[in-house]
């Protein structure tokens, strides 16, 4: 089959390339392994009731994503108000937090102890000892305490590594220059605007959702494409990237029966996981760079969906479970969603999540155990009882989040050095550049790379969602390599912001 363009992955990183060049007239083939599209974003149906890999917001600062957003789902891109709160220790904590809550809830002596560590760390530690791990990073700025109640715990439920072991990078990129008393002043101001005036909840309590979740948008994406020339063909894995003198010449992809295909173009992206891309270059790449590639490590995630015969449980989008003595990271309930994404009115369905690697026990446990574990952790916490449970179903993951490890800066620059000698491969997306990252972001790497192939000259990599503002035709190009920024620090005027800019990604 010869095509011009070929992709792969039909995520969002991968079907927003097919779009964009689209928009150019130019069409090309995505290769999809999975047999929907949509990938860490696409919506499961079990039963008639639907469910996200999490729960996906649409939330981008960038107009021409949400621009792309309305033109593929139009009126069933519904604006969903957001309530979500912390569990922790039998008491729920608003989030943001407010003061009289948060007190209430820590109790006195807590919350003296909170406020006596964070002096203890001005006084003793800050400035002294550097900010080289994600843990010292948080004590400097907020002290043990607080940061051992709301982030340590959940921090490393969701990496099963402690947080001495997180880069620094993790927390600097998403909560920047913030300290403990800026943000108590904040939290009694009350004023829910940032420094510069810009108002915050408009921006992070609503956003857009798709009424048959986020495989919705995608799975439109996917019709439209396929209307236009553009196919996904679903089902084929890509296992081999066969290239010549720096030019990728084919993909090879296998089925399930093992046949193989091969694709040949001028233009290649990939937002498969670099880790597999590096591992599939026919030649294989030099040692160096495959002991890069080896070392990047990826998060699994599994998802134990529980159908419950109770109209309402709870009125939150989703809960934070910082209760240590269970696994269970966090529950989502998707009719606070979309009603639409219920089959049965009268039932709630929740999303318990739980992260782990694969090679953990839990990871290959039969379906039947892991639903027992939901259920019983569920009751546990006080959330249902178990007569209450009609049934339930498990999904699993692989590679939901890309490490920030302690090496994981070094590896990525030998990889990209490999892979920047291709003149026709580009790599977009959450685990094509092991970039954490959000929808919008991996959409605008594909919106990049398809533009370059028109002869554009963006540098994928540096792709910053805070930063550039692209409307249709006109793209501002970052000149330098910047870190991404998900949230700026204007953002982030109250610790409930603060703690959800952190526990918000995760
Ligand atoms: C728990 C959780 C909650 C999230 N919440 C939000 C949120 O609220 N809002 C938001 O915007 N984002 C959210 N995200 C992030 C969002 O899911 C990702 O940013 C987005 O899906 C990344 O898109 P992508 O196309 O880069 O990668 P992916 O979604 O990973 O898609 C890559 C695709 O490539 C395919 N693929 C992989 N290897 C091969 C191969 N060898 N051959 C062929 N195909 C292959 C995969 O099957 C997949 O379909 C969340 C992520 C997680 C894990």
């Amino acid at each position: 089959m010869n095509t011009k363009t070929v992709i792969i992955g039909g995520g969002p990183a991968g079907l927003t390339a097919a779009y964009e060049l689209n928009k150019f007239g130019k069409s090309s083939v995505i290769l999809e392994a999975d047999q929907q599209v949509g990938g860490i974003s696409k919506t499961v149906n079990y039963k008639g009731n639907r469910f996200d890999i999490g729960g996906h917001r649409f939330f981008s600062k960038v107009p021409y994503i949400n621009q792309v957003w309305g033109e593929i789902l139009k009126e069933d891109l519904l604006t969903c108000g957001r309530l979500s709160r912390i569990l922790y220790k039998n008491h729920f904590f608003d989030y943001p937090l407010k003061p009289l809550n948060a007190l209430t809830g820590l109790g006195l002596q807590e919350a003296i102890a909170v406020v006596l560590s964070y002096a203890k760390t001005k006084v003793w530690h800050w400035g002294i000892e550097p900010d080289d791990n994600f843990e010292q990073w948080m004590i400097h700025r907020f002290g043990y305490k607080l940061y051992e109640i709301f982030f340590k715990t959940y921090t490393e439920k969701v990496w099963g590594i402690p947080c001495t072991n997180i880069s620094a990078d993790w927390a600097s990129q998403r909560i920047k220059n913030f300290s403990l008393l800026e943000a108590i002043r904040n939290a009694f101001s009350n004023s829910g605007k940032h420094r510069d005036g810009e108002i915050i909840t408009t921006i992070i309590d609503q956003f857009q959702y798709p009424r048959l979740g986020p495989g919705m948008m995608w799975e439109h994406c996917q019709r439209f494409l396929e209307q236009n020339n553009s196919p996904t063909l679903l089902g084929e894995w890509a296992t081999s990237i066969v290239h010549h003198n720096n030019q990728v010449l084919e993909v090879i992809t296998k089925d399930k029966s093992g046949n193989k295909t091969s694709f040949s173009g001028d233009q290649f992206i990939s937002s498969m996981p670099l880790r597999e891309l590096i591992m599939c270059m026919n030649p294989i790449p030099p040692k160096h760079v495959l002991d890069a590639a080896r070392q990047l490590r990826y998060r699994d995630y599994l998802t134990v969906v529980l159908v419950i015969d109770r109209e309402d449980i709870f009125p939150d989008n989703w809960i934070y479970i910082h209760t240590p003595k269970v696994k269970l990271g966090r529950i989502q309930n998707y009719k606070n969603w979309s009603k639409d994404m219920v089959k049965n009115p009268r039932y709630t369905t929740l999303g318990l999540e739980y992260f782990l690697w694969e090679k953990d026990e839990e990871w290959n446990w039969p379906e039947e155990r892991l639903i027992e574990l939901g259920i019983r952790e569920c009751t546990e916490i006080g959330i249902i009882k178990p007569a209450e449970v009609v049934e339930g179903t498990v999904v699993r993951m692989k590679k939901a989040y890309p490490v920030y490890d302690l090496n994981y800066t070094e590896n990525l620059e030998i990889i990209k050095k490999y892979l920047g000698s291709f003149k026709n491969l580009q790599t977009v997306g959450r685990n094509g550049l092991h970039r954490y990252n959000n929808q919008d972001h991996s959409m605008l790497t594909g919106i990049y790379a398809a533009r370059n192939i028109m002869g554009s000259k963006y540098d994928v990599w540096s792709v910053n969602t805070e930063k550039d503002y692209i409307e249709e035709g006109e793209v501002s190009t970052p000149t330098t390599m910047e870190r991404m920024t998900p949230l700026s620090m204007a953002q982030l005027l109250s610790l409930g912001e603060c703690a959800r800019v952190v526990l918000d990604g995760l």
